[in-house]
């Protein structure tokens, strides 16, 4: 028996949490997105923004390390243009010394001025009016402007100054030529390198940040902080992965793993100016990404907690919903069932035999009752006690449970000791064999004690081929007239309204 009326619940109750639980699945998967690429863009800002102020500084170093060449090249231009003289070498070295150097540089960090001729040995010199005994054709510089013909500025070193502090410096110098053009001599200054090391400790990269200084050889200059265990001033940087990438792109910034100490470093870096020289920023990626680390742990977190909090709530108001659904099924199930046999009750009776005769009038197929009543059952009451009279109705029941086997089929109880079966689809000789066997099945339940009689019931069997417009309580009434033709034919019989009445079976 099928309970057609009753709204699947089943598939109600999975569709509706099914589409709860997606819903919250997608909104979390929306957030995530969300925060995902949020967070993303938030990346990208922070390495923006740590190339931008790595770009500042390496502009404000630039500007500065410039203005300086300029003071030094503006003094090693004098110088050339004095010496160049034919008067000079005439005058007293006193006075020569004054007039070579009286307009050399103010420049901060400022070494030893001289003038080397094309041997390398010092024909003129800052810190004395006689210059000192020195020879520097071993300089590489020297040699440099020896070989190259251009009268460019040449950035040197770094070297360790042989005279004074012995500190480490650069050299400025440029080539002296004569009137035709050979080569007689060079101009050269040295830079202390302390000046780099004032410069750049004022800037800010990071605690982990370094700022690098090398020349276009791959030398490095200056470095700050400055390494207290080793110092990798002079040293030659031109074979390092990192440092070959920038000494070949000169402008730029990379993320990469540093040679020097295995930390992922951000090198920003850039030509100063037009010379020979590199600045270079080693920011610590650790350092960069500190602050977007934090707020994204937090973010994350927190989002985390709502997508947990957001499944839980979800999988709460399922639970609920299901619940609600079972109750709602078990409250559908009781006010359709008859409380004394579990049969389908009048209501349902009812609802399904208005479904069954539109679909018989759509289809066009025959639709039968039976109309069951028992027989004598008054007396079987008195017989048997009002207990007895129950279970006797409810073995009633079961039988015609049993008998009726197609899906379509319903059993109900009408009412006191009568019950109707309603058969979709089914013509007036099926439906009296279906009778038949009820009435016979239900003489063959086993009395109640010994010396009991078998209840027997009556049967009336009505059916139509209903057309749209015909009424359904007329196959009622001739079912009900059918069993009162049984009931006054001796009862314990199946009749049907026919021509001339009936014939039992
Ligand atoms: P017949 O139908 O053969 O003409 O005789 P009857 O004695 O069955 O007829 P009637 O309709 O006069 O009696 C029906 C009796 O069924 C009345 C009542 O005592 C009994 N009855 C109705 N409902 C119940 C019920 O739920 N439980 C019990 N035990 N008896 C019921
Ligand atoms: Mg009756
Ligand atoms: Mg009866």
């Amino acid at each position: 028996m099928t309970l057609a009326y009753v709204q699947t619940p089943q598939s109600a109750r999975s569709r509706s949490e099914r589409m709860l639980m997606s819903g919250s699945v997608l909104a979390v998967v929306a957030i995530l997105a969300i925060v995902t690429s949020l967070l993303i863009r938030e990346y990208g800002n922070a390495t923006d923004s740590a190339v931008r102020s790595a770009n500042n500084v390496v502009q404000l170093i630039d500007a500065d390390v410039q203005r300086n060449a300029d003071l030094y090249d503006t003094s090693l231009l004098g110088m050339i243009a004095t010496w160049q003289q034919p008067e000079v070498l005439s005058i007293s070295a006193a006075l020569r010394q004054q007039v070579m150097f009286d307009r050399s540089t103010a420049a901060p960090y400022k070494g030893d001025l001289v003038v080397l001729d094309e041997t390398g040995t010092i024909v003129a010199d800052s810190v004395s009016v006689i210059p000192r005994e020195d020879n520097f054709s071993d300089l590489a510089s020297f040699a440099g402007h020896r070989e190259d013909p251009s009268l460019a500025l040449r950035v040197g070193g770094p070297f360790k100054a042989r005279w004074g502090f012995k500190d480490w410096r650069i050299s400025f110098s440029r080539r002296i030529p004569s009137p035709d053009g050979r080569f007689v001599g060079i101009v050269a200054a040295s830079m202390r390198l302390a000046y780099f090391h004032r410069l750049f400790r004022g800037l800010d990269v990071g605690q982990k940040g370094t700022i690098n200084l090398i020349t276009a050889d791959g030398i490095m200059l200056a470095r700050e902080p400055e390494q207290t265990v080793r110092t990798y001033i002079g040293q030659d940087f031109s074979q390092r992965a990192n440092f070959q990438r920038i000494l070949k792109e000169v402008n730029g910034s990379f993320s990469a793993i540093s040679d020097l100490d295995g930390q992922r470093r951000m090198y920003t870096f850039s030509r100063v100016g037009d010379l020979p020289l590199i600045v270079v920023i080693a920011q610590s990626q650790d350092e960069v990404y500190a602050l977007w680390r934090h707020n994204a742990l937090l973010v994350m977190g927190a989002t985390g907690l709502l997508c947990l909090g957001i499944l839980w709530l979800s999988w709460l108001l399922s639970k609920q919903l299901r619940l609600r659904h079972l109750a709602e099924r078990e409250l559908a199930e009781l006010a359709a069932t008859d409380g004394l046999t579990g049969l389908a009750n009048r209501r349902r009776l009812d609802m399904v035999f208005k479904q069954e005769w539109a679909r018989s009038i759509r289809s066009d197929r025959p639709i039968s009752v039976l109309m069951i009543d028992v027989d004598h059952f008054k007396a079987f009451n008195d017989r048997h006690g009002h207990h007895g009279g129950d279970i006797a109705l409810r073995n009633v029941a079961k039988t015609l449970e049993t008998c009726i086997r197609r899906p379509g089929d319903v059993a109900a109880r009408y009412g006191g000791e009568e019950f109707l079966v309603v058969l979709p689809e089914t013509d007036l000789p099926g439906a009296r064999l279906l009778a038949e066997q009820i009435r016979k099945a239900i003489e063959a339940i086993p009395p109640l004690n010994q010396d009991g009689q078998p209840l027997t019931v009556s049967i009336g069997v009505a059916s139509a081929q209903p057309k749209a417009g015909d009424q359904q309580a007329q196959l009622f009434a001739e079912a009900d007239q059918a069993l009162y033709h049984a009931k006054r034919k001796g009862r314990n019989r199946v009749e049907h309204i026919g021509e001339g009445t009936s014939a039992s079976a």
